[in-house]
């Protein structure tokens, strides 16, 4: 049997400027040995997504879908595998003679989990395991500060990241001999999105270019729900259909820094986790714990509906349910709402946005709750209370964006507030004073 390596595809669903896969290639170059293309779709993961038309699945699939079109035009494949990534590579390391699996790194815990269990399944059959980095510029201890220790703080985790920046950790690797290098493959069907559980389910504005005018004009109009300025590559960062270098060299060289720093903020909640994995399931600070949370189940449902009857924070909801999509500015009032007006606990919301939202991201959606919350590294102060009519004046002062998620908006259709505003303000501030003092 031919010795072959293999470049496993989990978070960076691209043939382009792709780490691990730039070092497969060279390794075979190296050794004249061939590589092959693995994607496992992972039993447990996907048994515990309980919408069976969820578009991140279908996503994955479109992606590896044209992956594996384009690698059967040159005589290979990608192969699919549908499994526990463990009982899939028992499989896989039966079929072929494999002399090395390259894997760019991934960081949330139960990833860093099945990596280790995988890598030393590998070693017991002399395979080695090669991991790189690739979906961000600085990872585990890359940023620190003097004493060694984590950031919690971002403006000085931001100042050393673009301090240590340096060209290097920017620059492209170029994909060499693709088609020549690839494993001559009998060609498999792709599996079906039926077979894997779900139903076809449509993938809503998923704008894939680097826009440079969204860039530049990020810092005026990045708060303006109604407009169409912000990048909308937060799907493409979590399943690395794009590069996250690629980002960084335009958003480096462009006039203004303001949108550099949301991929620094990335970061910054990734690096969080990492070092603080038991942000996972409750606060950073621990005295954050005794808060009463008052957890109206029909509260909840109102607001998971959108029907709180305070415009901005439904419009923003409504958008969610039906594209996967929030506008950053819009999931700070909805967040606020539900904790402070609604005292409901952030890890309910947590949940709901990991099932709703197409860019959702463990470490982004946790640290964002949490700094809403008050109970994060670097959190809003918990007196900071969002004022849902006020931001709408602000934000949308002419309904644009409110218009086109509320078609019962200005009806008699439209919910009445279910909290005052006053009075959900106090009880929030009294609830928080009871529980830190
Ligand atoms: P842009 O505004 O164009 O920003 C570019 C990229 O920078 C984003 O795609 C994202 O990768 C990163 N980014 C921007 N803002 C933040 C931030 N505050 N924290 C971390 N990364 C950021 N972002 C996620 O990627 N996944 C989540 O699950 C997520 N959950 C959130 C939950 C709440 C309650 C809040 C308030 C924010 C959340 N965000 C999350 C951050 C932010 O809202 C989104 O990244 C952004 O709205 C995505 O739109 P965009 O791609 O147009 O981003």
């Amino acid at each position: 049997m031919e010795k072959i390596n293999i470049f496993w595809f989990r978070r960076d669903l691209r043939l382009e400027d792709n780490m691990a896969l730039f070092n497969c290639l060279e390794n075979c170059r190296e050794h004249g040995l061939s590589f092959l293309l693995l994607f496992i779709f992972d039993k447990t993961i996907l048994k515990n997504l309980k919408d069976k038309n969820d578009p991140r699945v279908q996503f994955i699939h479109n992606t590896l879908s044209a992956i594996k079109e384009k690698m059967q035009i040159n005589g290979s494949d990608l192969r699919i595998y549908f499994d526990t990534p463990k009982l899939a590579w028992n499989e896989i390391i039966n079929e072929f003679d494999i002399q090395n699996v390259y894997v760019n790194e991934d960081y949330e815990p139960m990833a860093m989990k099945r990596d280790e269990s995988i890598k030393n399944l590998l070693i017991k059959k002399n395979i080695n395991l090669k991991s790189f980095k690739d979906q961000v510029i600085f990872a585990k201890n890359d940023v620190l500060k003097k004493d060694k220790k984590p950031y919690t703080v971002f403006t000085p985790y931001k100042n050393t990241w673009l301090a240590n920046l340096k060209p290097q950790d920017i620059a492209s690797v170029k994909i060499k001999n693709l088609e020549r290098l690839a494993l001559k493959l009998e060609p498999q069907k792709m599996v079906d999105i039926k077979d894997l559980g779900f139903k076809f389910s449509e993938v809503k504005n998923s704008v894939k270019s680097i826009r440079k005018k969204i860039i530049n004009e990020y810092k005026e109009k990045r708060d303006f729900p109604g407009l169409d300025a912000t990048s909308r590559l937060g799907l493409h960062l979590r399943f690395g259909t794009v590069s996250v270098r690629k980002c960084v060299q335009v958003a480096y060289h462009s006039d203004e820094h303001t949108w550099l720093s949301e991929l620094v903020w990335r970061e910054f909640f990734m690096q969080i986790l990492y070092h603080f994995p038991h942000v996972e399931n409750g606060p950073f600070k621990e005295k954050y714990k005794k808060i009463k949370w008052r957890n109206n189940q029909r509260e909840f449902k109102q607001w998971c509906a959108g029907k709180t009857g305070y415009p901005l924070v439904d419009a923003g909801m409504r958008e969610l349910n039906e594209t996967g999509f929030m506008h950053n500015r819009v999931r700070m009032v909805c967040a606020s709402f539900l904790v402070k007006h609604l005292l409901i606990d952030w890890r309910w919301g947590e949940q709901y946005f990991a099932q709703k939202l197409l860019d959702f991201e463990l470490s982004a959606n946790n640290g964002n709750w949490q700094w809403v919350a008050g109970t994060g590294c670097d959190a809003a102060p918990y007196f900071r209370i969002f004022n849902p009519e006020t931001q709408l004046k602000k934000f949308d002062p002419d309904f644009i964006y409110i218009k086109k998620w509320l078609s019962d908006f200005g009806t008699v259709d439209y919910p009445e507030p279910i909290v005052d505003h006053r009075e959900a303000y106090n009880r929030a501030l009294l609830t928080y004073k009871l529980a830190l003092n």
